[in-house]
């Protein structure tokens, strides 16, 4: 049965949520909370100055990315908000540049990204490292993440509620990362980034507004392990990334192997 908060525990929630908001936090997951169960919140105005003057006055953390981003790994914790988490060895949370003005947002780990902790580092990772390059750019230069960060059992597909539990973590990321370009790989990222359900076909080929980024769907590289016909494709798509961000690779003139 729900019950209302007690004033002075609203306003507590009430600055708590606006610290977050003022650090760029939109999306907050809700924990079930045990019937009988206290709230114990750490009082956040005496420690961070949320009402006074503006963001010259708030703690540097919230101008500060790699901050943000532990707090946000600090907050997924050694998760266990969905059944994912019963098959994992490492959470993969997320690499690369946090200035990247490119990030990369793949489905979900393999078995060799769960060993290692990082995403796309088995065979689609080294292909995605091959489209990197062909770009002029190098895998540092980007930041690249997943929708789900532990492993689905037998590389399954990931189940909606798993997605929709993990992707506010992913949406903090990019709130933090702030990329001129997000490049969803494959349906399962493209689906749950743009919440529709639309083929491939439909979904490629265009620009998304999307949090302050522009989106663009493509292959994933797993994808295009399986059919290297799509590869031209894939390298039609990147080429947009490309003019989008001026990049004028070298001598990329197709898609690598
Ligand atoms: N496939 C993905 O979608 N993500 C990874 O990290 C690896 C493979």
């Amino acid at each position: 049965m729900s019950k209302s908060l007690n004033p002075e525990t609203q306003k507590q929630l009430a600055a708590r949520v606006k610290y977050y908001k003022e650090m760029g936090i939109r999306d907050f997951y809700r924990r079930p909370v045990e019937d009988g169960a206290e709230l114990a919140l750490p009082r956040v105005e005496e420690a961070m100055p949320v009402e006074s003057k503006g963001p010259a006055t708030l703690p540097p953390v919230i101008n500060d990315k790699p901050s943000a981003l532990k707090l946000i790994r600090a907050d997924i914790g050694d998760c266990t908000r969905c059944r994912l988490h019963k098959g994992r060895t490492n959470l993969v949370f997320g690499v690369g540049n946090v200035n990247a003005d490119l990030m990369f947002v793949g489905e979900g780990p393999g078995a060799d990204e769960d060993a290692k902790g990082e995403p796309f580092v088995g065979r689609a990772g080294q292909l995605l490292n091959n489209m990197i390059s062909a770009m002029g750019i190098k895998r540092e230069d980007v930041y690249i993440a997943n929708v789900v960060k532990c492993r689905p059992p037998s590389n399954r597909t990931p189940e909606k509620d798993e997605c929709d539990t993990c992707s506010p973590f992913l949406m903090r990321q990019i709130d933090v990362i702030k990329p001129k370009v997000i490049v969803a790989l494959g349906a399962v990222a493209a689906k749950n980034l743009l919440a529709v359900n639309d083929s491939m076909a439909n979904l490629r080929g265009c620009w998304y507004d999307f949090r302050n980024s522009k989106l663009l769907v493509t292959y994933h590289p797993a994808y295009l392990l399986r059919d290297p016909r799509q590869k031209k494709e894939a390298w039609k798509d990147l080429q947009m990334v490309m003019k989008y961000l001026g990049l004028n690779p070298p001598a990329a003139k197709s898609m690598p192997e």
